[in-house]
This record gives C-alpha cells, sequence and structure tokens, in this order.
C-alpha cells in the first residue's frame, strides 16, 4: 500500500486550507512517501499530511496571552469610561454609518456595545474602544445616494 504512491498521483491527506481529509495530487515524494502535494479541491500545494496535525498545540497556547491582553483591555476601557461619563451613559449616541463622531464620544453599538472614540481615521473612520478591545468602524458614510447610483 505504501508503495503505491507516486508524482501525480492521488493521495488522501489533510488539507490545512479547507481544513478537510480530501484527495490530493502528489507532487513530490522522498522515501516513497509524499512529501509535498496539491489539494484537488482549493489547488493550494503544501505539506503532506495524512491526517489532522497540530491543532492541539495553538489551542493550548492561547488562551494565557489572550486572556490576559482582555484583562488589561478590559481596565483600559473601564478607565476611560469614568473619566469620560462619570458611568453616566444618558448621552450615549446610538451608532449608524451615516452619523459624524469626534473623538471621546461615548457611541454605542447594537453588537459590541458601548465605546469610545479613541481617534479619527481619515477620511471616514473612526478607531473606537470597545470593552473587548479597540475596532475600526466607518462613520460619515451615506448610502442612499451612493446605491442610487449602483443602481442605475
Ligand atoms: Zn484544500
Amino acid at each position: 500500500m505504501s508503495n503505491d504512491y507516486s508524482v501525480s498521483g492521488n493521495v488522501d491527506g489533510w488539507c490545512t486550507k479547507c481544513k478537510l481529509l480530501l484527495a490530493h495530487t502528489i507532487i513530490a515524494m522522498a522515501n516513497n512517501m509524499p512529501v509535498k502535494v496539491k489539494c484537488n479541491t482549493c489547488n493550494s500545494s503544501h505539506k503532506f499530511r495524512p491526517k489532522q496535525s497540530g491543532i492541539s498545540k495553538p489551542r493550548a497556547a492561547k488562551p494565557k496571552s489572550s486572556a490576559r491582553k482582555v484583562k488589561t483591555q478590559e481596565a483600559n476601557y473601564n478607565d476611560y469610561m469614568s473619566r469620560l461619563t462619570d458611568y453616566d451613559l444618558t448621552r450615549v449616541k446610538i451608532y449608524s454609518m451615516d452619523g459624524s463622531y469626534k473623538k471621546d464620544e461615548i457611541i454605542e453599538h447594537f453588537k459590541f456595545g458601548v465605546g469610545i472614540v479613541l481617534s479619527l481615521i481619515p477620511t471616514n473612520k473612526i478607531e473606537m474602544l470597545f470593552k473587548d478591545g479597540p475596532r475600526v468602524l466607518v462613520h460619515n458614510t451615506v448610502l442612499g445616494p451612493n446605491q442610487n447610483y449602483l443602481a442605475t
């Protein structure tokens, strides 16, 4: 069975892009085993992997650093919020793409929650700090006219 492999032949292997066990075309061989293969589904070439590998590794490495990051982000966020609003959220604006916002404004996003405008990015973007971290959103964007132009 292991001697059936040959260059340009087919072999089942793990595709790192499709994240599935799929048929691959063998590009290069070493010691009667495929070393480099091309996925027949997405056409990407990569090292031959007989099955899914290395998935427990990144998963185990991640939580530590991201948990710490979230903590400082949250502290940062709380710091900003208390300084700018004194936890008075009655003046919070509701985020909308066609709105126009200024630095230090407090805006409520339907999905990300209440955030602070950190800075304006030319020409129509704002960098905002939400509880789970910074995000770039658009503003000053009027959809109506553009859509009309596209339609005609
Ligand atoms: Zn693939």
